[in-house]
């Protein structure tokens, strides 16, 4: 695990970076792709399903469609059918075709570089537009998705909750030269350990930077702390009488006391020559 320090959030940020560098070496952006037009293409299918699931049915479309006014004219039934894999497919299909066409009409059939451009095209929001800038001409672009959004809070990089104030604060703490790696980290890692549901942050190697984590890290220190002191009250062999309470009784102790009243029972029916376990009929 990398040593905790106070870091101001670019060196924080790039300290992390090689810390899930070292730890995921194969981390990589998880769309296939070979042009920005099949990123783009790949990204408005990918919207709220599984890049994976995404990366299985797009090998033989982007053989078959390979310019926007290729997707723009594809008969709209037959690519419905091609893409019926995937969730929202009918959705899935007019907005690929309308941004295909867009493209053709406006900027040639080439896919633009710049932001702006790209938030003129329909369907296209900020994160698709900056996964882009990045992925495909390497802008040094910070797309939020909900990984990146959920890490970067958890982490301490920002407290909003609205995607395009964290894409503001992050672009503010990342260095230029490692916002590309530092998402494509981020979303590996929280598909793999810091997961929505429950963050493993007693696995994870950025805990000593990460706030989440630091805290998470004292919480489980205090609660071992107070149970052991909890158990150790709990102890006959060790535990002090609290006030106006009787000591605890050892095994020891009672088994005294028991043999003690034992005696004296036995003491008892020898002076009276009777048995003290039945009443005299
Ligand atoms: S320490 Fe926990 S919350 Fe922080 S990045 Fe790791 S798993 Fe996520």
């Amino acid at each position: 695990m990398v040593a905790a320090r106070k870091k101001d959030d670019g060196a924080r940020a790039h300290e992390i970076v090689q810390a899930l560098s070292a730890a995921h070496p194969d981390a990589r952006f998880e769309l296939d792709f070979e042009t920005p037009l099949e990123l783009l293409v790949a990204l408005i299918l990918a919207a709220q399903f599984r890049d994976d699931r995404v990366n299985q049915i797009t090998p033989p479309l982007f053989a078959r469609y390979r310019t926007a006014h290729d997707w723009a004219a594809a008969d709209p039934a037959e690519l419905e059918q091609q893409l019926r894999a995937v969730n929202f497919y009918r959705q899935k299909t007019k907005a690929v075709q309308r941004c295909c066409s867009e493209l053709v009409s406006r900027f040639g059939g080439v896919v633009p570089e710049s932001l702006d451009d790209l938030l003129t095209l329909p369907h296209v929001g900020r994160k698709t537009a900056n996964v882009l800038r990045a992925n495909a001409f390497g802008a040094p672009a910070i797309g939020v998705d909900r990984h990146v959004a959920r890490l970067a809070q958890r982490i301490g990089f920002t407290r909003k909750t609205d995607p395009d104030e964290i894409e503001h604060d992050l672009t503010k703490a990342v260095r230029p030269d490692d916002r590309i790696r530092f998402c494509h980290l981020l979303q590996w890692h929280g598909r793999r350990v810091c997961l929505a549901r429950e963050p493993r942050c007693a696995v994870c190697v950025v805990q000593p930077l990460c706030d989440f984590g630091r805290s998470s890290a004292r919480t489980a220190r205090a609660g071992a702390a107070s149970k052991r002191t909890t158990t150790a009250g709990r102890n006959p062999t060790t535990a002090k009488p609290r006030a106006g309470r009787a000591a605890p009784r050892t095994d020891a102790g009672a088994i005294g006391t028991a043999v003690r009243r034992n005696e004296k029972a036995k003491a008892t029916r020898a002076q009276t020559g009777r048995s003290t376990s039945r009443p005299p009929r």
